[in-house]
């Protein structure tokens, strides 16, 4: 009730929702307190916390940010939502979002941009902007995001908050309506990385329902949370601190740097000489596969459709006219061009490969040393309106979309500020390092 009030005074003018689940809460709410006097609670009971908008919902408008999603209402929860409730988590609602997650600030949004609670001129980030503001304003004590290209990890890093991303396949993609399949990876985003562990623990986990997760075991995230840093060796990659990145920005990364050395780790620097082609790459393949995707959205089965259709194409082109916003068009244009006969060996095929060299770069830094430390994002939060053309936007993902093309996890951490807006500090590991991210990122709260 406490949180329901701050979002009904705070989130005018935030935005971070798209919508508020208050009965729903209360009931969930009292069947916590109930497992409480039972004596079953969890480490989750009660808890209350909000989904990103892209996660299905058994009963809740589940829009992602889309007007073409406006008035769907999910059959069904995705497995991230089922576990989070068995767990006895209690969700108070759906989080903005830039539309099916493709943008950098939170301004492709059909429910309007969100804004960034240290400072309401700037931007939260983006696509999970709406959780990462509901977090940092206090509205919740933990979201979830989804992370395709920087979703998780930049917004964290934009509203000061701790973000993780996990390996790709650790935790299922079941009932997340697919940006780029290859890419997407639900995560938590939360305060700290002991809140992160624990939400970790709850959604992790191999799903039948979901062929890309991975059959294997589930550590319990909180165990090694105190281990000592003595002796961890910590690559700094060069591509990462190199022309674009704000000198302000640089030099907040460079003193958390300091911390973990004071701690006993080594720090050396390393190269991932691809990184140059990650964005290319990664905006040839990401919008590939998205107008794969988005091509179910017809006006036929569910979603949005055009009023008085004449024929099945009129049907089509208007439903997807009206339902869609401009940056959705424009990606699904990329990705049909880019996918049609004739320009699939230049563009497709040859992302794929460079795909594969990017991840060989990641697995050659990791023979040398345990972590890759870098900044999250090349500035602090811009301002809203600040970036209008597309390009300039897909640059904010230079240090984070690579980790996506590589399947390896990684976690924003707060390190500090510049100018009274938070910047974060990456921490990448290896596939399946997410205790050892946890790990640093909680020795360094
Ligand atoms: N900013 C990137 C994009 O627009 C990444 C978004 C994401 O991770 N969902 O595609």
């Amino acid at each position: 009730q406490h949180l329901l009030g701050r979002i009904e005074r705070l989130d005018g003018e935030l935005n971070s929702f798209i919508t508020v689940t208050s009965d729903a809460a209360l009931d969930a709410a009292d069947r916590a307190d109930a497992a409480r006097a039972a004596g079953r609670a969890g480490a989750l009971t009660g808890l209350p916390l909000a989904l990103k908008d892209i996660f299905c919902t058994q009963g809740v408008k589940t829009s992602a940010g889309s007007r073409m999603l406006d008035d769907f209402v999910s059959p069904y929860d995705a497995s991230v939502v089922e576990k989070l409730a068995a767990a006895g988590s209690v969700s108070l609602g759906k989080t903005n979002m830039d539309e099916f997650a493709m943008g950098s600030s939170n301004e492709n949004s059909h429910y309007g941009p969100v804004k960034n609670p240290w400072d309401l001129t700037a931007v939260p980030g983006g696509s999970s902007g709406g959780s990462a503001a509901a977090v940092a304003a206090g509205l919740v004590p933990a979201a979830m995001g989804t992370d395709t290209g920087g979703s998780i990890r930049q917004p964290a890093a934009f509203c000061g908050i701790t973000g993780l991303k996990p390996t790709y396949g650790r935790v299922s993609r079941y009932g997340m309506i697919a940006y780029a399949s290859s890419l997407d990876q639900a995560g938590p985003m939360a305060r700290t990385a002991e809140d992160c562990a624990l939400l970790l623990n709850a959604i992790a986990g191999h799903d039948l329902r979901d062929s890309t997760s991975v059959a294997r075991g589930v550590p319990d995230y909180t165990a090694e949370l105190d281990a000592p840093l003595a002796g961890l060796k910590i690559g700094l990659p060069k591509e990462y601190f190199g022309e674009g990145l704000d000198p302000a920005v640089a030099t907040t990364v460079h003193e958390a740097i300091e911390v973990f050395e004071t701690l006993g780790a080594s720090v050396r620097e390393v190269s991932l000489p691809h990184t140059h082609y990650a964005i290319p790459a990664y905006y040839v393949i990401a919008p590939a596969e998205a107008s794969s995707n988005l091509s179910r959205f017809d006006g036929v089965r569910f979603g949005h459709r055009c009023d008085d259709p004449k024929d099945l194409i009129d049907l089509y082109e208007r439903t997807r006219s009206e339902g869609f916003g401009e940056e959705v068009k424009r990606r699904i244009l990329i990705g049909t061009h880019t996918l049609s006969e004739g320009f699939f060996d230049a563009y497709y095929k040859k992302a794929q490969q460079v795909r594969r060299l990017i991840r060989q770069d990641f697995l050659d830094a990791f023979e040398q040393v345990d972590v890759l430390m870098g900044p999250a994002s090349p500035t602090p939060a811009f301002d809203l309106g600040a970036k209008s053309d597309p390009v300039s936007m897909y640059l904010q993902d230079i240090y984070t979309i690579a980790v996506n093309l590589a399947g390896i996890p990684g976690i924003s951490v707060p390190a500090g500020f510049v100018d009274g807006r938070p910047v974060g500090l990456q921490v990448l590991g290896t596939h399946f390092a997410e205790e050892r991210l946890l790990n640093v990122a909680h020795r360094f709260q």
